[in-house]
């Protein structure tokens, strides 16, 4: 069965399709078209920007997307309805709709965040259950995984900014331009990562185990920075971007490890844009070596927004027998990570 995904909830017009055996997805076509350029001299996505950018990319990256998978019309449309930006989100489901009505194919809407979770499995195959390491730019959540057909529970999530979020706003400290998280990353490839003692956010005794807050070692950033300043030193750009970056990834990491543990699971699965992180990748690798944990991360290109992870997760929803959506289904911009499909 062919399942297409259309994604837009955020600045990628992402048009993917995989091929479903029943029990696992293979990638057929993966056409992205990002308007992160036109939002780089505002220093953010600007939603307006992003909706424009959508509606003039949609028809064309649909095309491109059943060129390269070499199909005419697939046999099922995965949109995401949410979480996102709402007109974003608009352009995506109207085009889902529009295309299943004209092709008499079933739509699935399905949730952005189960996606970057799903899309693991096109690379390392069926899913046991795990614990998902969600780390993307307006999320971090920790999350166990039954079944990717069923909700997802969440164990935690951040109290403040997501991780992502703080790379952008460290790397614009920083100057270091825009996206800020790629940026920063190749900065700090020339840092030493213990060359300032940047705080670990909840991990005193009496906090949530599996929360995460990131606000303050943002804030530490910006004063020891200020303060380099004012002293009249020199910033190393390198070492304060690689003592950043060790910082969350080890907070990251070791939460990761401890739900892993608590639920008595052996697999951890890493997923989001900002877990195309280096050293957020490298970490994770050397401590579940240590404690005997498989790691499952997706390459880099499928950790940012894609169509591919929408077409895996409708893949897996269709199988785990759910009903198509109605084609007067909603978005759902704030929609919740618990829900993995409608
Ligand atoms: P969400 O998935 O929460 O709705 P989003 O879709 O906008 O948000 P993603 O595309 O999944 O987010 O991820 C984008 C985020 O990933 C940005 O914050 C970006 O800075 C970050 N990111 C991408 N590459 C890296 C990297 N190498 N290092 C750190 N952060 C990175
Ligand atoms: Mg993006
Ligand atoms: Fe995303």
């Amino acid at each position: 069965m062919i399942v297409m995904g259309i994604e837009s909830s955020c600045d990628e017009t992402g048009v993917g399709v995989v091929d479903w055996d029943g029990e696992s997805a293979t990638l057929l076509a993966d056409e992205v078209a990002s308007s992160v350029d036109e939002h780089a001299r505002y220093g953010g996505v600007v939603p307006e920007v992003a909706s424009r950018a959508h509606l003039q990319a949609m028809v064309p990256t649909m095309t491109r997307a059943r060129e390269a998978a070499g199909i005419d019309r697939p046999d099922a449309i995965a949109v995401t309805i949410g979480p996102g930006l709402a007109g974003a989100l608009l352009v995506g489901v109207a085009a889902a709709k529009a295309y299943a009505l004209a092709w008499d194919v079933p739509l699935y809407a399905v949730n952005h965040l189960g996606g970057h979770v799903a899309v693991d499995t096109l690379e390392h195959g069926p899913m046991p259950p795990s614990v998902a390491l969600l780390v993307s730019g307006g999320h971090t959540h920790l999350l166990g995984i039954e079944q990717l057909s069923q909700p997802i529970i969440e164990m935690g999530t951040t109290v403040d900014d997501a991780a992502g979020e703080a790379f952008d706003k460290v790397a614009r400290l920083l100057d270091l331009g825009y996206p800020g998280g790629p940026a920063l990353d190749a900065a700090a490839r020339d840092g030493d990562p213990s060359a300032i003692a940047f705080p670990r956010g909840m991990t005193g005794p009496r906090d949530a185990p599996f929360d995460f807050s990131f606000s303050g070692v943002k804030t530490a950033v910006a004063r020891f920075v200020e303060g380099e300043v004012r002293a009249g030193r020199e910033v190393s750009v390198p070492d304060v971007a690689a003592s950043f970056q060790e910082a969350v990834a080890d907070v990251l990491t070791a939460k990761a490890i401890r739900a892993c543990q608590a639920r008595e699971v052996t697999t951890l699965v890493l997923g989001g844009g900002a877990t195309a992180n280096s050293r957020i990748r490298s970490l994770a690798q050397e401590r579940t070596a240590r404690e005997g944990i498989d790691l499952r991360i997706p390459r880099p290109r499928l950790c940012t927004d894609n169509g591919v992870m929408v077409a895996t997760l409708g893949a897996h929803v269709i199988g785990g027998g759910a009903p198509a959506s109605p084609l007067t289904v909603a978005t759902d911009p704030g929609m919740s990570v618990q829900i993995s499909k409608l």
